[in-house]
This record gives structure tokens, C-alpha cells and sequence, in this order.
């Protein structure tokens, strides 16, 4: 317990599901296959702290096929493209542990179905990130669009009736707020909409407690790599509620200055930020007077 601060912690903090999972899969292989040669295609999270530590126990990542020689290949847990995962299995020799989210697996079935059965599908979420290329490749590239926000709508979609049928998901880590807008605005057009939210609990729990938090403290700080799309975003909302905010991956980042005047400490993290990180951020804030 620090007497300076009152430190709270969001029970949500940290690790979800998919991630742990992944984890775990890219932990237990070396014993699970010993003597062979253990890669994970891309970082399997969001995180370079747990990278660094897995390369160290022999996972290490490569970052395309080609770097790939024979032996175990462990999927990220955001998925990859068909066309990849198609690549994979024509390698000879090549185990695949497939640590996907079955989350966003899900949201990878839901876009092949519903481009078979000829919707227009629309993708709520980041255009280059590997969840969505991934998703989007899934899908026919002529009736498959990804937009970030109500504006990215094309103008001629909301004003004639065709394509009538359109069937909307969103990256698991997108906001319900933008999912309702997208919604909103394509319900007021004639046609078909089918919505699957596909937005994971996990990052809407986190997001609503981190919240609650950011506007009860004197100062919030929000654990998770930088690369990490849903901690950028966590932090992006919590800055909105409380501008004492700061995005730290690790303890060495926390600055002293930050703490003048400040009683009251939330902390919340990432999906992909490990426990032991959060720990060592609480332990350095007992030094800080
Ligand atoms: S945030 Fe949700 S969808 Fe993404 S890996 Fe975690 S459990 Fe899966």
C-alpha cells in the first residue's frame, strides 16, 4: 500500500481471453514439440514485452512465409488472411497451432457467409490493421468496404436503395458508440441491414471500467504497447474523461513530475498487457513521493 496515493486498479485490467489463450498455445510449444523449430508468424500479441519474453524461451516471430523453415508456425491471436493461412497449409513439413481468436474467427465466418450469400459486407474498424486485412480478405474485395466513422459512408449508398442487402460488423475493439452511429445512419436508408456486433466484451468492459475510473481519480495511466490498437484506444478515452492521463508500456516510462498534486491513481491496461507489467508499474508507484 502506498501512503501517497490511493492506487486502484481496473479488475478488467489486462490480459482477455483470446490473448491469454494465445499466450499459453506460444508457452506450452516448446514442450509440446520439442526439437522443433517454433515461430510465430507477426508478433502473436500486441506487446513487445511478452515478444522479448517468448523469443527468449525459443518462440521467436518471423514476418512473412518465406522466413519460415520446417516446423511449428503459431497463428496471432487477430487472425490472418485466407490467403495466408491457405499458404500455410500447402507448407510441407509445417505444423500450424492456430491461436486465433475464436472471436474474431467468428467475425471471419461472418463476413465468407455473408459475401456468399451476396451482401454488401461493411467492416467497422481500422483499414491497415492485421485484424482487418484479415477480415477483409474473407470477403469479395468488389462488395467489401471498411470504414472508421459515419462520414467514411459513401454518399450513394445513404441516398439510393442499392446494393439492398448489407450485412455490418465492426474489429472486435471498436467502440459501441461508432458501431450505433454507423448503424444509425445506415437504418435511415431503404434495403436490408443485418448487424452483427461483433465488437468483443472484453474491450467494452475494459473501456467502461477504465472510464469510470479516469473520472473518479486525480490521474489515470493505461498500460499496453504502443502497437497496441486497443490500448491506443482505451488511453484515447480515458484522456477524454481525465487530461491527467498517460500511456506507459512499461515502469521505466512513469516520470515523477506527473505525480505532483495527485492523490487518487487509476490504472487500467490492454488486452495484451501482461500482469506482471501492471505489477511492476504499482511497485515503481510505491517509490514515487
Ligand atoms: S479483445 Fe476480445 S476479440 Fe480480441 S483477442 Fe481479446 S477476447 Fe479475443
Amino acid at each position: 500500500m502506498n501512503a501517497r496515493f490511493e492506487l486502484k486498479v481496473a479488475g478488467t485490467a489486462g490480459f482477455c481471453f483470446g490473448v491469454r489463450r494465445a499466450v499459453n498455445l506460444a508457452e506450452e510449444a516448446p514442450q509440446k514439440y520439442p526439437g522443433l523449430k517454433i515461430r510465430t508468424l507477426g508478433p502473436i500479441i500486441h506487446n513487445p514485452q511478452v515478444v522479448t519474453q517468448l523469443t527468449e524461451m525459443g518462440v521467436a516471430q518471423v514476418n512473412s512465409i518465406d522466413e519460415l523453415d520446417p516446423g511449428v508456425v503459431i497463428i496471432r491471436s487477430h487472425g490472418i488472411t485466407r490467403q495466408l493461412a491457405q499458404q500455410l497449409q500447402e507448407q510441407p513439413n509445417l505444423t500450424i497451432v492456430d491461436a486465433t481468436c475464436p472471436f474474431v474467427r467468428r467475425a471471419q465466418e461472418i463476413v465468407a457467409q455473408m459475401s456468399a450469400d451476396g451482401y454488401l459486407v461493411i467492416i467497422i474498424g481500422e483499414p491497415e490493421h492485421p485484424e482487418v486485412t484479415g477480415l477483409i480478405s474473407y470477403g469479395r474485395p468488389e462488395t467489401t468496404l471498411v470504414i472508421s466513422r459515419p462520414d467514411d459512408l459513401p454518399e450513394e449508398l445513404l441516398s439510393r436503395a442499392k446494393p439492398s442487402r448489407i450485412a455490418l460488423l465492426a474489429q472486435t475493439t471498436q467502440t459501441q458508440q461508432v458501431y450505433h452511429e454507423i448503424s444509425s445512419a445506415l437504418l435511415a436508408r431503404k434495403g436490408e441491414l443485418r448487424c452483427f456486433n461483433t465488437i468483443c466484451t472484453a474491450t467494452n468492459d475494459r473501456q467502461s471500467e477504465a472510464l469510470d475510473l479516469a473520472e473518479g481519480c486525480d490521474l489515470m495511466l493505461v498500460i499496453g504497447g504502443r502497437n497496441s490498437a486497443n490500448t491506443n484506444r482505451l488511453f484515447a478515452l480515458c484522456r477524454e474523461k481525465q487530461t491527467s492521463s498517460y500511456h506507459i508500456e512499461t515502469a521505466a516510462d512513469l516520470r515523477p513530475k506527473w505525480f505532483k498534486n495527485k492523490r487518487k491513481i487509476g490504472i487500467s491496461a490492454g488486452a495484451s498487457t501482461p500482469q506482471w507489467l501492471i505489477d511492476e508499474v504499482c511497485q515503481k508507484l510505491k517509490t514515487i513521493s
